[in-house]
């Protein structure tokens, strides 16, 4: 990656099985998203709120698979991103989404909307609409290859400027052990 004279980087971003901490922490990056975006734009993400990712750079994935739709989501960024980071612990392992792996889906389904206290008139949501729900909950690996894994719950916004500062002045990222938080 080493043209960035003639024109910025592209980056898009997603949030599938995730909570969107991990986009939270990319915004405690502060005043140095100002930098970033001398250097980079970017395409679909939440923070752009545009829809459909063109071609790209690099994509952020947060989260992992738990619906045909992150699947959907994940493989268009796989299509059109150059390099795709599985950012947080869900997109690299299915993270706290994927404690219903426990569970058969349908136990969990009964669980949620029938067999609790207070939920009389309960039921399975079956809107056509809804995506279909996955039987595991799974990491981004699993479907698609990924280039680089950003861990942390969330990684800090520190550790996402060193990997994107890194990533595009064409160096190798390379997060020093302080930056590897779980908290
Ligand atoms: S890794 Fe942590 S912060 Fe990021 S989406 Fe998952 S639960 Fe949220």
């Amino acid at each position: 990656m080493g043209d960035t004279a003639q024109r910025k980087f592209k980056l898009a971003t997603a949030t599938l099985a995730g909570c969107f901490g991990c986009h939270m922490s990319f915004l405690d990056m502060d005043e140095r998203l100002f930098d970033l975006l001398e250097l980079l734009e970017f395409d679909r993400s939440p923070l752009t709120d545009i829809k459909q990712v063109g071609e790209c750079d690099i994509g952020l994935i947060e989260g992992g698979l738990c619906n045909a739709e992150n699947v959907r989501v994940l493989i268009d960024f796989r299509k059109h991103c150059k390099i795709l980071v599985a950012v947080g612990a869900c997109a690299i392992n299915g993270g706290l989404p994927a404690q219903r792996n426990l569970m058969p889906l349908r136990a969990v389904l009964n669980e949620v909307y029938l067999s609790e206290p207070g939920l009389a008139h309960g039921g399975i949501p079956d809107d056509p609409e809804l995506p279909l729900l996955l039987n595991k909950v799974l990491p981004i690996h699993e479907v698609v290859t990924v280039d680089y894994f950003l861990p942390g719950c969330p990684p800090s916004g520190d550790a996402i400027w060193k990997f994107l500062t890194d990533l595009l002045a064409g160096r190798e990222p390379i997060l020093g052990h302080e930056m590897l938080h779980y908290d």
